[in-house]
């Protein structure tokens, strides 16, 4: 049902972009053409979308999302940890569960699989290790999916195309769809979509997005979306401790014994290293914004699409 959202919603919500993102639960007034959201139930999760260092609003990608499958490859293109470390904190501080798939297992040489995967079955993360063309994993996959909303992430080429229509014949030809879409037309963010399952549940692809970030994330908070690093958060030597490389750092201490693989450390570092830099870029712009007069700053709406202007009157 075409709708479009009321402007009295985008007044009650200032902190985001856009009041409604794909999963939202509305209310609708269908009395005119096209009909009018009139109401946005609370969300029970979100997932922010990756953006520029300073913003002063969020843009919400998915709502009340249950899980995010990260799809990966072992090679063509090779497994990066960074870029499924990324997803995985983000996913944790929306408070999602999240799966490590691991796909083209056909590729792998001996023992490659569980070198790639032994991170992360080492702090309780579920993985699927899979073969697109050869169908291994494949049922698990299609389990895992079923009776809930899963978003997906991961490089192009991964095969989640190929994935999916190994899970249900046509569902990669509707993501690649969408894809495609995307890559055309000038407004990346109206591409997602959420695509209903046979076996219920739905998946909700992502394309042309390059990640979801942690909004607002406190540099000291990023520990905590490391499942394994959470023994050793509280006994370094001090309080303030940012797991760098200071002296008396349990983390770092777990690395040499292996409870933390050096991976995993080096994500980390690279979500700390960005949530630094926000940090002071926001109070850059807090100082700035300060010494301003009158009127509000326009330069955070460039990439806004035009139907946000409508105002519902
Ligand atoms: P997407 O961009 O993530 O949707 O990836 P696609 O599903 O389009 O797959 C990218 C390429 O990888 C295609 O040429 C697929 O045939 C190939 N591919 C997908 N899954 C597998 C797999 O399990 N093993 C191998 N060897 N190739 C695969
Ligand atoms: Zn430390």
């Amino acid at each position: 049902m075409p709708c479009a959202a009321r402007g009295t919603l985008f007044l009650r919500y200032p902190e985001e972009t856009r009041p409604i993102a794909v999963g939202d639960v509305v209310e609708v007034d269908l009395a005119t053409e096209p009909g009018s959201v009139e109401e946005r139930h609370p969300r029970r999760t979100v997932l922010f979308r990756a953006a520029g260092n300073v913003e002063r609003r969020a843009q919400v990608l998915v709502a009340n999302a249950d899980a995010v499958l990260v799809v990966s490859s072992v090679r063509q293109p090779v497994f990066r940890p960074q870029g499924a470390d990324r997803v995985l904190a983000a996913a944790a501080q929306a408070g999602l569960d999240s799966i490590l798939c691991l796909n083209k297992v056909d590729l792998a040489r001996a023992g490659e699989v569980e070198r790639l995967l032994g991170p992360y079955l080492a702090f309780g993360c579920r993985t699927i290790a899979t073969s697109a063309s050869r169908g291994d994993g494949v049922d698990a996959l299609r389990e895992a999916l079923s009776g809930r909303v899963t978003v997906l992430a991961g490089v192009s080429g991964a095969g989640k195309s190929s994935l999916l229509n190994a899970v249900e014949p046509g569902l990669g030809q509707r993501v690649a769809a969408v894809s495609k879409k995307t890559g055309e037309g000038r407004h990346t963010t109206t591409a997602v979509e959420m695509l209903p399952l046979r076996s219920g549940g739905d998946v909700v692809d992502t394309p042309g997005i390059r990640g979801f970030s942690l909004w607002k994330v406190e540099p000291r908070e990023i520990g905590h979306f490391f499942a394994e690093f959470q023994p050793f958060l509280s006994q370094c030597r001090y309080v303030d401790c940012r797991h760098e490389r200071e002296p008396g750092c349990a983390v770092v201490g777990a690395i040499a014994s292996g409870a933390i693989a050096r991976s995993r450390h080096a994500s980390y570092l690279a979500l700390l290293r960005e949530a630094v830099e926000s940090e002071s870029a926001r109070s850059v712009e807090g100082k700035r914004e300060g010494r301003r007069t009158g009127r509000a700053s326009r330069e955070d709406e460039g990439d806004e699409d035009e139907d946000e202007d409508e105002d519902g009157t």
